[in-house]
């Protein structure tokens, strides 16, 4: 009864903790967006389940920070291993819970789980040093020190890369870990923990508490045994976790919402600007970094709309296990009328839909359709807030420097996309944008070695390559005197 059969797998719907499965006394029900069938009732954890996980990861923590980042590199390699060999069964369960595509979690998400792993892994062993300076003969020696239990949470849009992209530099750090999913979307991340178990990673070192964000994950920020919180997730809920990580001084990791521009010169390829405006349609729009805010130059506004209006009605909307569809569903009922809301507030205000503009009715259950509104009011909702779900605004500009106002004017700072024709033009666009990540001529091209983050409201701190590391680790600097030794 604690364990449901998906996508050909067995899914624990209990906690992992210190190694054993443990139930709740009270459940939540895991539904699918696909077509509202409920999958599983999970178990819904609270204070003394975190209590017990941190307490688990606590006590898992000397044995594995003393394993050296050789030893936790081998065992997440392992790790990276089953989640190759699960692969089929990993995407197709991770799309039944999100409603994601099918094919982005074969091609794009589950290699980029199992490359979560292997990369960081690597990192401590290869890259994870730093040349030893002299200070009047003195030799200053720079180690990261594996800092204790961090305290992982995160958010539904894509559950077990983002998970993954903590979880690896976590534990190659030699931290343990608490894990709180996001409560649409828990099932990923329990299977995982299985996965854990079998590639050797001991009891304790990795552990799952599942349940809502107003229990599961109060209890675990608030917890004084953690030693590290990493975020992803809303601006809201970083407020509150900001609060109840002061008592404690815990140092936290945020990774939040976005309102980012996608900037189009009147020198641009329009074919690829098109192109790449309609790529922020991703995962039903229900991605952080996308480029929602489309300002275009006046001179090339008409043909762009144009192009892109015929561009958006030709994506196929659709059941996301279908090999062709391009757009699925939206994750949750809630979230559906949230985005919803935002389109009719805006359009009561005067936006003109140019594309789209409500729920997609001949498909029914959690389909909007892609939309592009125009000629919004200034400053107004749809222009400034997050809303996370397929929907774009256009306004246009006729100078870089109002193309950089509009850009830069709002309260986030996560991405901003440049479609330019000039080099130098673009260089003197980026170098005043706000965002933690700019992509020019194209989208989405990840390094891990690169810094990610968000500037402004988007975002506290920066992870990836040695960043990551930088925040999961206590940084340690030893002085070395060149005398006082008996040799
Ligand atoms: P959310 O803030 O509602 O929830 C995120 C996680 O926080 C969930 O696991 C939730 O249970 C938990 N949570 C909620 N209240 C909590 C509390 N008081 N204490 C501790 N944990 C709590 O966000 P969401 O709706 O799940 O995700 C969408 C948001 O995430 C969007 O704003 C999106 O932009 C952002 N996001 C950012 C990035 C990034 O890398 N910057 C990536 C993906 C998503």
């Amino acid at each position: 009864m604690h364990q449901v059969q998906l996508a050909g797998l067995t899914v624990d719907t209990r906690h992992a903790i210190g190694g054993e499965r443990v139930a709740s006394a009270e459940t939540f029900e895991s539904v699918s967006p696909i077509d509202g069938a409920v999958l599983a009732r999970i178990a819904r954890g609270g204070a003394a389940e975190v209590d017990a996980a941190v307490a688990a990861a606590r006590a898992a923590f000397p044995a594995w920070r003393d394993l050296g980042p050789r030893g936790r590199g081998e065992i997440l390699h392992r790790l990276a291993d089953l989640v190759e060999r699960d692969l089929e069964q990993l995407a197709q369960l991770e799309t039944l819970d999100n409603g994601a595509l099918l094919r982005s979690h074969r091609r794009g998400v589950m290699p980029r789980v199992a490359h979560n792993l292997r990369f960081f892994a690597d990192w401590a062993v290869d890259e994870l040093h730093h040349e030893p300076f002299e200070t009047r003969g003195h030799t200053n020696s720079i180690s990261w020190d594996p800092s204790g239990v961090a305290a992982l949470i995160t958010p539904w849009n894509a559950p077990l890369m983002l998970a993954t992209w903590k979880i690896g530099p976590a534990l190659a750090a030699g931290d343990t870990v608490v894990l709180k999913p996001a409560e649409w979307t828990p099932l990923s991340a329990s299977y995982f923990a299985d996965l854990a178990a079998e590639a050797g990673v001991p009891a304790g070192v990795f552990n799952v508490v599942q349940g809502y964000g107003a229990e599961a994950g109060a209890a675990l920020v608030a917890h004084p045994g953690i030693a590290r919180i990493s975020f992803t997730g809303s601006v809201p809920t970083a407020k509150s976790i900001a609060r109840a990580a002061a008592d404690n001084l815990t140092p936290v990791s945020f990774e939040l919402g976005g309102k980012s521009p996608l900037i189009v010169t009147d020198d641009a390829d329009l074919d690829l600007a098109v192109e790449l405006a309609v790529e922020q349609y991703d995962n039903a729009g229900q991605v952080c970094l996308s480029g929602t805010r489309l300002l275009v130059h006046e001179a090339v506004a008409e043909e762009f709309a144009a192009r892109f209006a015929e561009a958006a009605a030709r994506l196929r909307q659709g059941d996301p296990r279908e090999e062709s569809t391009q757009i699925g569903p939206q994750i949750h009922r809630v979230h559906l009328d949230r985005v919803a809301g935002f389109v009719a507030r805006a359009t009561a205000e005067g936006a003109r839909v140019v594309v789209g503009g409500g729920a997609n009715d001949e498909l029914g259950g959690l389909y909007f359709r892609p939309t592009l509104l125009a000629d919004a009011a200034p400053g107004s909702e749809i222009l400034t807030a997050e809303v996370f779900g397929p929907v774009l605004t256009m306004q246009t500009f006729s100078s870089d420097a109002e193309a950089l106002e509009l850009a830069n004017g709002t309260e986030f700072g996560l991405a901003a996309v440049v479609v330019c024709g000039d080099r130098a033009r673009a260089e003197r666009l980026t170098k005043n944008l706000v965002a933690g990540t700019i992509w020019v001529n194209c989208f989405f091209v990840r390094d891990l070695r690169a810094p990610f983050g968000g500037s402004k409201k988007s975002g506290v701190g920066r992870e990836g390559g040695t960043w990551s590391f930088d925040f999961y680790a206590d940084v340690k600097n030893t002085v070395y005197a060149p005398s006082g030794w008996k040799e």
